[in-house]
């Protein structure tokens, strides 16, 4: 008995893997036998019901973790520092990865290869997907009308309960915390201790509901793929073909992704952390394993926040100020892989119609890819909707989405992963150069 219980005692990561392995296993065996029916009744359900337990608490999460951490900085020149090099590395990472998308998508080309004829049916099938979602043709043309700045002004809420009522708003509510936090530093300590000691306790209690809440991660993990794989096969029936044709293009992205992950994290660690060493990566890439598996999964940086935080303060042993302030603005704001993803597009879908990108538009194309990556909510599909912006920029009409609308949810469990192994790394970095408490 006794052993029956170690056995079943895996690490974390494990669990979910089964549970993802048996999650593709199931939906791979639904689709032979038709069981999509079932699958979406009583399968999918329980993949929502995870997602929802996650999203529920990420804005408590992401209030009280900011909060404390800011309370944490003994005064504003420490917070000046640990805010000035996150940024820094975010915007880095995010150049550097456009530049990455940018290299392959003009060495490869993808989208010379698109027939004439598929170029017409993808466009179709763009018309009718958008025509059917009404919302998401408001939100795309509302984004054809602003500034491309816009974000800032978004950035900051009218009302914080209407902020946090949303979890889209995101960068809001962070923009009310950071100040919340920043005048708890700055007012009288006796006067701040009531209000940080609700938030150190609101923080605590969080943190547990994440531990509850990741008990049932293998089963929310077997539950998602399982729905995703079936979806997949119910949409594919026409959708081979163009997958095929697209095949180029996202093998494109994923070997960007495969580029970020395995060359240029592991460099941005080496050179800008301090005493970095081999054996140190491996422990890196073993620490945050989990919650890759779960952005995965769940193409979702705001959904996989609390695992994010777990890993990276329980294993990587970033310190909870630091890792309180550099995960939920990088969950919202730093996404690597959604700007690589945005730059392979923009070029993709510029060479399908034809048209020949200049230096000056790959410039633009590479500038405005990392502010749409800023942009995207953390959410998935949020990448896709920001292209807009991309396109816009370089007089493309954004109805060219059309050609890269299919293979969209995979690759979005691809940047998603990049998205937060990124965050991990600055985290870790920023924390390495933080004095000693
Ligand atoms: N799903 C991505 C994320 O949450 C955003 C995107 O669509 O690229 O990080």
């Amino acid at each position: 008995m006794e052993t029956m219980k170690k056995r079943l005692n895996l690490p974390l990561y494990q669990k979910i893997l089964i549970g993802m392995l048996l999650g593709l296993l199931y939906g791979w065996f639904s689709i032979l036998q038709q069981w999509q029916f079932f699958t979406f009744n009583y399968i999918q359900p329980l993949g929502d019901v995870f997602m929802r337990l996650l999203q529920l608490i990420a804005v408590p999460l992401v209030i009280a973790s900011l909060v404390t951490g800011l309370a944490q900085m003994k005064d504003i020149a420490s917070l000046g520092r640990l805010g000035v090099r996150t940024l820094i590395l975010f915007l880095m990472t995010t150049f550097m990865a456009v530049a990455i998308g940018l290299g392959i998508a003009n060495l490869v080309k993808p989208g010379n290869q698109l027939s004439a004829k598929v170029r017409a049916e993808l466009q179709e099938t763009y018309a009718s997907a958008q025509s059917s979602n009404s919302a998401a043709l408001s939100r795309q043309q509302a984004l054809e009308e602003q500034p491309a700045l816009q974000f800032l002004t978004d950035a900051i809420p009218k009302n914080i309960f209407g902020a946090a009522s949303d979890n889209s708003n995101m960068l809001q509510v962070i923009s009310f915390a950071l100040l919340l936090g920043l005048a708890l530093v700055l007012v009288p300590a006796d006067q701040g201790r009531p209000l940080l000691r609700f938030f150190e306790s609101l923080n605590a209690v969080v943190l547990k509901m994440v531990d509850l809440i990741m008990a049932a991660a293998p089963i929310g993990v077997a539950a998602l793929m399982a729905s995703v794989l079936s979806n997949l096969a119910g949409n594919a029936a026409g959708a081979v073909d163009l997958l095929l044709a697209l095949g180029t293009y996202a093998l494109c992205v994923v070997a960007g992704i495969f580029c970020l992950l395995f060359i240029m994290n592991p460099l941005v660690l080496f050179v800008f952390s301090k005493k970095f060493k081999f054996k140190d990566l491996v422990f890196f890439y073993k620490s945050i394993f989990p919650a890759q598996l779960l952005a995965f999964s769940t193409s979702s940086s705001a959904a996989t926040l609390p695992l994010t935080f777990e890993r990276v303060e329980q294993h990587l042993k970033v310190r909870p100020r630091v890792a309180g302030f550099v995960l939920p603005l990088g969950a919202t704001i730093n996404m690597d892989g959604t700007s690589l993803y945005q730059g392979i597009a923009a070029v993709f879908i510029a060479q399908a119609f034809g048209l020949d990108l200049s230096l000056s538009d790959q410039l633009t194309i590479l500038l405005t890819s990392v502010l749409a990556s800023i942009g995207s909510a953390a959410v998935p599909g949020a990448g896709m909707i920001m292209l807009v912006i991309v396109l816009k920029s370089v007089g493309m009409d954004p109805a060219g989405i059309a050609l890269i609308i299919a293979p969209d949810r995979l690759l979005d469990m691809f940047r998603t992963t990049a998205n937060v192994t990124s965050d991990c790394m600055v985290a870790y970095i920023v924390n390495s150069h933080e004095k000693e408490d």
